[in-house]
């Protein structure tokens, strides 16, 4: 296993670890995206085995379609608003066969212009938080529920999730990962369609289609919220320890 007790040092310090972990649930965040909406309209995702099994992008004679495949049909996509304005459409980034998948909301102003998911401020410290958990990005796979950028950051609208489901469902049926992070409200909500506060979805196990599921805390958020990093460190370990049990 490689060495990682500097990042590790490194991002316990910077979430104050010395202090005893808050016994109180976090109270709901304000916001967790950098510029925050307050449209509280509830998105809507495919959970439904229904929704998983309409076909959704032209597959192959084996009825399976490749990332590769998936993303090039994706790049041309103009099902909603949000391509009129998109430098990029962000598809993912990582390791194609990687055990573990996390999740965010949308691409930023950064990613639309890298076309890479979390390089911004929000991405370097998920960088950070991974490297403490012994991980980088090249070994995990990296992704939103939407893969274009809503104009100034807003929330994504439930038709725009709606119509990003068909790349989300294909490119979670390619990579068929062990694991899933879902990395904040907006992309907790939508995966697991609820309402639910993230608070409430933290720190407990959910299942995605019979993948073992873990919510946390927007790193965009934590950087604005310092003292919930504690949080987002314990169900980043709860998540590792599984990790590591994968055959
Ligand atoms: N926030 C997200 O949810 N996704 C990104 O790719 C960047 C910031």
């Amino acid at each position: 296993m490689p060495d990682n007790s500097a990042f590790q040092e490194f991002y316990l310090r910077e979430i104050g670890v010395q202090t005893p972990l808050a016994s109180h649930e976090a109270s709901e965040p304000i916001a967790e995206r950098e510029h925050y909406s307050s449209s509280i309209e509830k998105p809507v995702m495919a959970n439904s085995e229904a929704a998983l099994s309409v076909p959704p992008v032209n597959q192959t004679s084996s009825g399976n379609s490749s990332l590769q495949d998936i993303a090039l049909q994706a790049s041309t996509c103009t099902a909603c608003a949000l391509s009129e304005e998109r430098h990029a459409v962000v598809f993912g980034v990582g390791d194609p066969k990687a055990d573990i998948v996390f999740i965010g909301e949308a691409p930023g102003h950064e990613e639309d212009l890298k076309g890479e998911p979390f390089v911004g401020r929000a991405g370097k410290l998920l960088d950070r938080m991974l490297a403490a958990q012994g991980m980088d990005r090249s070994q995990v796979y990296i992704m939103n529920t939407v893969k274009c950028r809503p104009p100034n950051n807003r929330d994504p609208k439930p038709e725009e999730v709606q119509a990003c489901g068909k790349w989300f469902d294909a490119q979670l049926r390619a990579l068929s990962p062990k694991l899933i992070c879902l990395l904040g409200r907006m992309a907790a909500q939508t995966v697991l369609e609820t309402d639910a506060p993230l608070s409430a979805m933290r720190g407990k196990w959910h299942e995605y289609h019979g993948i073992p599921l873990r919510v946390i805390y927007h790193p965009a958020y934590l950087l604005r919220s310092p003292q919930q990093k504690r949080h987002a460190w314990s169900d980043l370990c709860e998540l590792n320890k599984r990790y590591h049990l994968l055959g």
